[in-house]
């Protein structure tokens, strides 16, 4: 008789593993990995699971040291499973799922889930985003295709993956789309493209990078205050399609004369970054000044992608490259 696929289930917190305590007046971390994987109908019978509460924090204590840590543990348990299913909070998941993207080299399906809704709803989305994920963790067709995160029937690439909605169970969306695809019913499709991946040797540390935030009136400050807390690179939270202000672009030009790497993202979710304008902040100047574009990643995820390279000792061209995908 053939062997049930394995599947391993890594608990790191989230609401999906909250509860409402009703003196501190919210939802708090209370539920084990094991707990939850109790409340999914099916599970048993889809795999043979095995679960490990690697924390149980809401995704907001999330840290650049905590994902190299979950690197290195995905890393070592992908040779033993044929899937990998993350349970996290979803307010940093897409971060954590591009920091695992770049820099776990494996061909086992990682998929993170999370949910909306607490384990102590009257209706949690809980359960069934935990069935969806093993479902595609254990897909044939998702083998080799990375990190992915899976909430609300929807199947998303870890590099496209954002949070668009507060509160409601879709919760996330593909910033390219269509999305990856979908599950229902224990069925899943594949429907969107496969994006080409970017992989970063393995970190040996994570160091800080910071995010500078560009909006009507910015100066350089922010950008100063973290050099001061010792930032080793910065990405900026730039408008359009890639510009700052007169004044955040001079203290961008000082930091890179200062040797350290400044990545340009922005604030708006879709179209990317790409040099337009010639004067002083537009997107050419940030680029003759040495900056590297980001391209289509949003902040978080241009960040992530930094503390990998950086954390990896990347610098100079190699470490452009990593940006340069399409
Ligand atoms: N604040 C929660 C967290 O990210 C939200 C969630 O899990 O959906 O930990």
């Amino acid at each position: 008789m053939a062997a049930e696929p394995r599947l391993h289930v890594i608990a790191t917190g989230g609401t999906i593993a909250m509860r409402l305590d009703p003196v501190a007046g919210g939802q708090v971390p209370a539920v084990s990995g094991l707990d939850l994987l109790a409340t999914v109908p099916g599970l048993a019978r889809l795999s043979d699971a095995t679960v490990e509460d690697f924390a149980n924090i809401p995704s907001e204590h999330m840290r650049p040291e905590i994902w190299l840590n979950l690197a290195a543990r995905v890393s070592q348990m992908a040779h033993q499973v044929q899937g990998i299913v993350i349970l996290h909070g979803t307010d940093t998941m897409e971060e954590t799922a591009f920091y695992l993207d770049v820099t776990v080299d494996t061909q086992t399906p990682v998929v993170l889930t999370g949910a909306q809704r607490a384990a102590s709803d009257p209706d949690p989305d809980g359960p069934a985003n935990i069935r969806d994920a093993a479902t595609v963790a254990l897909h044939p067709r998702a083998r080799g295709r990375g990190v992915m995160i899976v909430m609300g029937g929807e199947i998303h690439a870890a590099r496209s993956a954002t949070k668009t909605d507060t509160s409601d169970t879709d919760a996330f969306d593909s910033t390219r789309p269509p999305d990856l695809g979908w599950v229902r019913a224990g069925r899943v499709r594949f429907v969107g493209a496969w994006l080409p991946r970017v992989r970063v040797p393995f970190p040996q540390t994570a160091p800080r990078v910071d995010i500078i935030p560009m909006y009507a009136g910015a100066d350089d400050s922010a950008l100063r205050a973290a050099l001061e807390r010792g930032a080793a690179g910065l990405v900026i939270e730039a408008v359009g399609a890639g510009n700052v202000s007169r004044e955040l672009y001079n203290g961008i030009d000082q930091a890179l004369r200062a040797g350290i790497p400044v990545v340009i993202s922005s604030r708006v979710p879709r179209g990317g970054v790409r040099p337009v304008y010639a004067y002083a902040g537009g997107g050419v100047s940030l680029v003759e000044a040495g900056a590297v574009l980001a391209h289509d990643l949003n902040p978080p995820k241009a960040r992530a992608l930094l503390i990998a390279a950086l954390g990896a000792g990347l610098a100079g061209a190699d470490l452009a490259a990593m940006f340069e995908v399409w």
